[in-house]
């Protein structure tokens, strides 16, 4: 007896999403990843190269809220498939895991790379063309998969392609591309800090627009980094620069600078403040206010104590715009209208189907982008699963 044909599907990208997606459907279907690079290289700098695969939050309402797009969108999502779920594929494969107490999920090994080859491992069943795709054309009888001068037939179509590169492949069926910009990622500022460059904080307390947020931060060459300002760059990534910040240095504890300078009449004010922040920054700030650092604490007087105190508690600065580091993903994407939530097909065009940072879905840094992947992977699976 003749053996039953299986559909063909291609997934275009294969990074974590659309090598999640591919291995739900290996078994049953014939399935090809198209693959610019390698395939899984992208996972290899996660969570500083110890891949943070997901975050402990089991309730996926609760989950669905550190995505500042695409929360609502993922409700429907993360019911099909959650943190747990995750967690028991990535056992299933070989990679054990465990829970951070900042509830960041990482694989016991703390290895991206073994990550990737236990993955890689998994997906035998699976093709890899490694070539980039310049075209998915679609007509009545499927999809046609354009590499250079290469043309590949297909009965239905993942499209994987991340958040930085690849939106004209969808531009060209039809769907709406949300304008992408950074998130995730450091800040220029108007203000010029490269002489405290590298000169850090744990938990400072930062406002911007009315919100606050905590976190350590960072002073760099062109601005400022760290997790605070990564929170901030997500929260306001669809808004216009400048925007300004306002650092709170001694959010930690008590302060009394008063009390303080009253107990060290004779010591130098620089030494005072540096037993509790970093030296160059008590230095910056006293020069800031064209105060002494050598000046002695008893000559610092009510003007001068609540200047200093300003700058310490209510330090203001400016963004001008993004700084290419951090875990940079991106906001924007395809817009999530033109998608069913419940089966990650678009509702423009049958047997087309989306996955991973190509949409319009980010979240905070801890795992969650990478479980978007995974979701929504799995989820696209499904979709093509129930639409044969
Ligand atoms: C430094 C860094 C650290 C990070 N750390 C974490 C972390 O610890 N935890 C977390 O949750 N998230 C983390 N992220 C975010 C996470 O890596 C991404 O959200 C995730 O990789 C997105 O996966 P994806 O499969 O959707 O897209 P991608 O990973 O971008 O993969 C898309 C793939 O498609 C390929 N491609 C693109 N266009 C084409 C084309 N036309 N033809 C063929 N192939 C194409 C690309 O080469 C790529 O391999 C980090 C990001 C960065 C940059």
């Amino acid at each position: 007896m003749g053996r039953e044909l299986k559909s063909k599907v291609a997934i275009i990208g294969g990074g974590p999403a659309g090598c999640f997606c591919a291995y739900f459907l290996q078994k049953d279907f014939d399935i090809t990843v198209f693959e610019a690079k390698s395939p899984l290289t992208t996972i290899l700098p996660t969570g500083g190269g110890r891949c943070n695969l997901a975050h402990a939050e089991y309730d996926f309402r609760e989950l669905a809220s550190n995505y500042p797009r695409g929360e609502k969108f993922l409700y429907s999502v993360f019911s099909k498939f959650g943190t747990a779920d995750t967690i028991d594929f990535f056992e299933s494969i070989g990679v054990d895991t465990y829970v951070q107490d900042d509830l960041r999920v990482f694989p016991l090994s703390n290895s991206a790379v073994d990550v990737r080859n236990k993955f890689l491992e998994s997906l035998e069943c699976v093709k890899f063309i490694e070539k980039r795709v310049d075209k998915i054309e679609e007509d009545i009888s499927g999809f046609t998969i354009v590499c250079g001068s290469n043309a590949y037939k297909f009965d239905k179509v993942v499209v994987a392609v991340g958040g930085h590169s690849g939106f004209s492949l969808v531009e060209n069926l039809g769907h709406s591309i949300v304008s992408p910009r950074p998130s995730l990622c450091g800040l220029k500022t108007k203000e010029d800090f490269v002489e405290l460059s590298g000169v850090s904080f744990s938990s400072v307390k930062a406002k911007c627009k009315g919100k606050t947020y905590l976190g350590d931060f960072m002073f760099t060459h062109t601005g400022v980094t760290g997790p605070v300002i990564y929170q901030i760059s997500s929260i306001m990534a669809r808004e216009k620069f400048p925007y300004i910040i306002n650092i709170d240095f001694l959010a930690d504890g008590d302060f009394d600078l008063q009390g303080l300078l009253n107990e060290n009449p004779h010591k130098a004010i620089k030494n005072l403040i540096s037993e509790y922040l970093p030296k160059s920054f008590a230095e910056f700030i006293l020069g800031n206010l064209s105060i002494n650092p050598d000046e002695k604490c008893h000559r610092i007087n009510g003007t001068l104590r609540d200047k200093i105190i300003d700058k310490l508690r209510n330090f203001e600065l400016t963004a001008l715009g993004t700084r290419p580091d951090g875990e940079v993903v991106t906001s924007g994407g395809v817009d999530l209208k033109e998608v069913d939530s419940k089966t990650m097909e678009s509702k423009l065009v049958s047997g087309l189907f989306f996955c991973g940072e190509v949409l319009d879905i980010d979240g905070f840094c801890g795992g969650f982008n990478l479980q978007n992947c995974w979701s929504t992977g799995y989820v696209a699976a499904q979709g093509i699963m129930q639409s044969q």
